[in-house]
Order: structure tokens, then C-alpha cells, then sequence
């Protein structure tokens, strides 16, 4: 049996890890695991391709049936990696990414030692909040309350293996590509 390699990425919203897991993905040829969450879709959101969008009870239902490989309350609402997104592309010998919060990839590493922890910052927190904003997808209520998790999820930053700091996209793609050729299927 062929094992594949996992790349969890994380670090606070508004660093852009979306953007640049979504580029390298396309340009590798990577899956990226579609988690679920309790959260509402935002305008332009798709369930089963942004993610699958369920009610905290559905959500519930699949942590009880052991379905999650990790989860984790984010901002108010549950996210999780589902074990049916990863675990048979693992034993086929994929990549996989998962864009995940820290609590989800401090989870995943206790589960496997090899997956590669990648962590994504701005370089200030000026800059971070500038993005937050720039999106202009979120309330005020929102964007305060992400501003204040990302605080937390800095704290994070030394159990992460690898930093990428994204000032540019094309560098911190660039910076993504390198890691990922460099760990590949073990
Ligand atoms: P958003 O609501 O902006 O799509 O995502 C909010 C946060 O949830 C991001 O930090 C994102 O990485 C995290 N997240 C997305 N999917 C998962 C998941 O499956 N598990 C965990 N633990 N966090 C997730």
C-alpha cells in the first residue's frame, strides 16, 4: 500500500491561504479536501465545492458517527475534515491539502506524525486587518470577531513546521510549490 503525503495549512483569516492553496493546487494537480461546516454559505458559496454546507445538527450527527478525522469550533460554528475526503486518496498515494485552523492541525499531526504543518501570515497585523476588510464579504460583527481568533491562531505559529509569509502571491505560491516538492509521497 502506496501512502500519500498530507499538507495542512493554516493561519489567521485574511492572510490568504485560500487564494494561494487554490493557484498551487490547480498547478500541481492537487486535491484539495472539501470540509464541512455549520456555517451559512456566503453569496457565490456552492455546497459539495466550497464546502458541505450542514445544520449544526446534521454537523453533530457525523461528530457522534466518528465521521470527522478532526473538528473544531471556528469563529462559532463547527468545521471539520471529513475521513471520507482523505483517508482513501491517502492509501491511493495522493497529495492532499487540508486548509484548516490551527486546532484542526494540531489534531491532524497526533494522528499523522508525517503530514507537513504549514503556516500562513501576514507580515504585520495592520496588513491582516486591511485584508479582512478589503473582502468585504463580512459584517463588522464578523470581521471583530475573526480579528481577535486571528490573534489567537498567531500563537500557533511555533507548533507549524514551515511559515510562509505572504506579502506577494506569486512568491508565497512559489514558497508553497517548494515545500510540497520538497516532502513529497513518502
Ligand atoms: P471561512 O469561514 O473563512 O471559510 O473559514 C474559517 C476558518 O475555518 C479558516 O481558518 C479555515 O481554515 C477553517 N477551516 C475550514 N475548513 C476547516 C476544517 O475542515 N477543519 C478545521 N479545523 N478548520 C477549518
Amino acid at each position: 500500500m502506496s501512502l500519500g503525503a498530507l499538507y495542512v495549512v493554516s493561519g489567521p483569516s485574511g492572510a490568504g491561504k485560500s487564494t494561494v492553496c487554490k493557484l498551487v493546487r490547480e498547478k500541481l494537480g492537487i486535491n484539495l479536501s472539501i470540509s464541512a461546516t455549520s456555517r451559512k454559505p456566503r453569496t457565490g458559496e456552492e455546497n459539495g465545492i466550497d464546502y458541505f454546507f450542514l445544520s449544526p445538527q446534521e454537523f453533530e450527527e457525523k461528530i457522534q458517527n466518528g465521521e470527522f478525522l478532526e473538528y473544531a469550533n471556528v469563529h462559532g460554528n463547527y468545521y471539520g475534515t471529513l475521513k471520507s475526503e482523505v483517508e482513501e486518496r491517502l492509501k491511493k498515494g495522493e497529495k492532499i491539502i487540508l486548509e484548516i485552523d490551527v486546532q484542526g492541525g494540531v489534531q491532524i499531526k497526533e494522528k499523522f506524525p508525517t503530514a507537513n504543518l504549514i503556516f500562513f501570515k501576514t507580515a504585520t497585523k495592520e496588513e491582516l486587518e486591511k485584508r479582512l476588510r478589503g473582502r468585504n464579504t463580512d459584517s463588522e460583527e464578523v470581521i471583530q470577531k475573526r480579528l481577535k481568533n486571528s490573534l489567537k491562531e498567531l500563537e500557533y505559529e511555533d507548533k507549524y513546521e514551515q511559515v510562509i509569509i505572504n506579502n506577494k502571491i506569486e512568491q508565497a505560491c512559489e514558497d508553497l510549490i517548494s515545500i510540497i516538492e520538497k516532502n513529497g509521497v513518502k
